[in-house]
């Protein structure tokens, strides 16, 4: 199965709970990022992402009350660097107690520091390794040399401890796709339990021109969507379709909502228009339908996955064929 039975039935049950409720829009993640600092200063990032401080972080009952509030069954702990986060281990136990399953997004650089002996393996704990492409590639994107080496080394020492492990990859301009597949045999041959391949967004406050426009994106994932089918991707077929440029979609921008040390961040991760700490002026006060639309010029190189999977899965619960496609990619990956 390509997502373990608890994450699958879980996310069954929420849904199913929301349409009860006649709730059309809800979350299914949570980006959870407690702290704008990190031990790395990738190319590619939003500079607010890795120029924070510690000190300036969000407390543990933030974090966990940001868990209630969004209602999400799933939480993508990232930042900044997760693992340079204090009170991780008890953030950890704080959301498996309230029965979510956590994506800890981290560079890997201290994982045998402060995870591997301190966190202990959990099937509702998932280790995301950022992996932007091989050796040479990955070290010039984290603008540091030996992180490769390091996360690959990680990688391996957390499947051998018994952690259920994924990798996330950022598509670029310059990304060769031989060398996306190249990665896909790696972390195969590493046992990894999924890979999350999606292009790149350009933030406004990164100059370098390295982002993807809509035409590269199509071009791009026309050609992952070709040899998609052999690895573990855990995009589902619907988003690799939009992303080759198949099929168009709607953005569904609360299904992946943020909460930051500015608080909750609108309308999506990727644009931070307002932020406050309440969750009830985020959730009513955003214009839902306006960001759905993807008119904004701020949408429109934009394929991010946590805008469109579920759009995909929304689109797919319409047809009887899409769903069993869906269950099919899902039971056979
Ligand atoms: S490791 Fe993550 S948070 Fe840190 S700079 Fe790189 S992309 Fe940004
Ligand atoms: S299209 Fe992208 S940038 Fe626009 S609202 Fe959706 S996720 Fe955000």
């Amino acid at each position: 199965m390509r997502f373990p039975l608890h994450i699958t039935t879980d996310t069954i049950w929420h849904q199913a709970r929301q349409a009860l409720r006649g709730n059309r829009r809800y979350p299914y993640v949570l980006m959870l990022e407690p702290l704008y600092a990190c031990n790395l200063a990738c190319i590619g990032c939003a500079t607010e992402r890795h120029t924070g401080k510690v000190a300036d972080r969000l407390s543990l009952e933030q974090c966990l009350k940001a868990v209630e509030d969004s209602g999400a069954p799933g939480v993508s702990i990232c930042g900044g660097e997760p693992t340079i986060y204090p009170e991780l281990p008890q953030l950890v136990a704080g959301i498996i107690a309230r029965k979510r399953h956590i994506y800890l997004c981290t560079n890997a650089l201290l994982l045998d520091q402060k995870v591997y002996g301190v966190i202990p393996p959990h099937k509702r704990l998932t280790i995301n390794v950022h992996l932007d492409g091989m050796r040479k590639t990955h070290d010039r994107v984290c603008a540091s040399e030996g992180v490769f080496d390091k996360a690959v080394e990680m990688i391996r020492e957390g499947k051998r401890l018994g952690y259920h492990v994924m990798t996330n990859t950022t598509v670029f301009k310059d990304t060769e796709i031989g060398e996306v597949k190249a990665l896909c045999e790696l972390t195969r041959s590493l046992g990894v339990d999924g890979m999350l391949v999606a292009p790149g967004y350009h933030y406004e406050s990164v100059e370098q021109n390295i982002f993807l426009t809509r035409d590269e994106i199509h071009a791009k994932f026309k050609k992952i969507l070709g040899f998609s089918k052999h690895y573990r991707l855990t995009s589902t077929p619907m988003f690799l379709e939009f992303a080759a440029g198949l099929r168009d979609l709607k953005c569904s921008p609360w299904s992946t909502v943020t909460y930051t040390p500015r608080g909750w961040k609108g309308p999506c991760y990727l644009i931070g228009q307002k932020y406050t700490h309440s969750w009830e002026e985020f959730w009513t006060g955003t214009d839902w339908k306006y960001w759905e639309s993807r008119q904004d010029d701020r949408c429109q190189n934009c394929a991010m996955h946590s805008g469109f999977e579920a759009s995909g899965v929304r689109e797919a619960r319409q047809s009887p064929k899409e769903m069993v496609r869906l269950a099919a990619w899902n039971l056979l990956g």
